[in-house]
């Protein structure tokens, strides 16, 4: 039996996002500024990466795992920890956030190694403006990539998008289109003010209120769906033309849902994030090297999680791209 970790809100920790690295090709302008320059040293191993998350799961009741980054398909192990992980009895979720870019090539590997769902990034479908959001002109790359994760039945896939004042937010219907299109969720993210990218927030922020109003015109119906475990407020939605697709929004900005947190986040470098917005609260490597030091970990999990904040601060310490979001 298991012993569930909580912290001193007596919120319990159900839900680990793992960032497997702070490298991306893409250079989204919310996410990765320009000056960021991706320190991966002493990242957390393979074996290492299995032997956390199986005494997360096994010990602590841990269930749900999304691996993140920076984009974690630039990891070249990457088949190889999913393999891992997906031999942990009692993970219920193995999930992957990602850019998208390596989907098209590889979604089969990923799924045959175990990986059950991928939550994918799409911000635009005009090809210039996704370039200029993303620094990469690899739309189509993305789109089929989107295709092959679906065919590879990396489902329920959603797709996420960073609605951004000024720029994408008159994509929201075409994205809406899209998704009942291809039979996917999507979910529209309020922007976070996030490190030293914070300063341009004010500017470019669009509350989910907001978003809603811009997507009236092709909306017809909104059914509220359950919450459950998922940040995201989701509706059914039935679009004036008769089809159907789910929408959530994310909404840490207008209305947080830190009451109900049951995350942890841990970089690449092994430190550990009680909240997405704060500070690093240490680094639990000691307790993974040179060996696997289960009480070590223990005291540095617990030492961590008891300086979890009640509520996330106004700005994020740092930037997006390290964390995993
Ligand atoms: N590279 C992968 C991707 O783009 O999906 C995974 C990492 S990315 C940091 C994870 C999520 O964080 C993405 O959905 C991204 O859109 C979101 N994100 C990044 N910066 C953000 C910000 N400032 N506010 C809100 N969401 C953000
Ligand atoms: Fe890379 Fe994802 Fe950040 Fe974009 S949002 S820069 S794809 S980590």
């Amino acid at each position: 039996m298991f012993a569930m970790m909580h912290d001193c809100f007596e919120r319990n920790i159900r839900y680990l996002r793992l960032s497997l690295t702070g490298a991306c090709p893409m250079r989204c302008t919310y996410c990765r500024p320009a000056f960021y320059r991706n320190t991966d040293r002493s990242l957390m191993t393979a074996s290492e990466i299995e032997s956390l998350v199986r005494y997360l799961v096994v010990e602590h009741g841990v269930s749900k795992v999304r691996l993140t980054g920076g984009d974690p398909t630039t990891r070249p192990d990457l088949v190889e920890i999913i393999e891992r992980l997906a031999t942990i009895p009692g993970l219920r979720d193995l999930a992957m956030t990602t850019n998208g870019l390596t989907l098209e090539r590889m979604a089969d590997r990923y799924a045959d190694a175990g990986l059950m769902r991928v939550n994918v990034s799409l911000d635009s479908l005009d090809r210039d403006q996704f370039a200029c959001i993303t620094g990469v002109d690899g739309l189509e790359r993305v789109l089929a990539g989107i295709d092959a994760a679906v065919n590879a039945r990396l489902t329920p896939l959603k797709i996420n998008t960073v609605v951004l004042r000024g720029d994408n937010e008159t994509q929201l219907p075409s994205l809406v289109n899209f998704a009942a299109d291809r039979g996917v969720a999507i979910r529209f993210i309020e922007l976070m003010p996030m490190g030293p990218l914070a300063e341009q927030w004010a500017d470019r922020y669009v509350s989910a209120e907001q978003m809603r109003q811009i997507l009236q015109p092709v909306t017809a119906i909104w059914q509220p769906l359950p919450q459950g475990s998922d940040s995201a407020k989701r509706y059914k939605v039935v679009l004036r033309d008769g089809r159907k697709t789910e929408v959530g929004f994310i909404t840490p900005m207008s209305c947080n849902f830190c009451s109900a947190c049951s995350r942890i986040r841990i970089a690449a470098d092994g430190m550990l994030y009680p909240c997405l917005m704060d500070q690093p609260r240490g680094s639990i490597l000691p307790g993974l090297r040179p060996r696997f030091d289960p009480a070590r970990l223990d005291r540095l999990l617990s030492e961590g999680l008891a300086k979890k904040a009640a509520e996330h601060p106004q700005r994020g310490f740092i930037v997006m791209t390290h964390i995993g979001g």
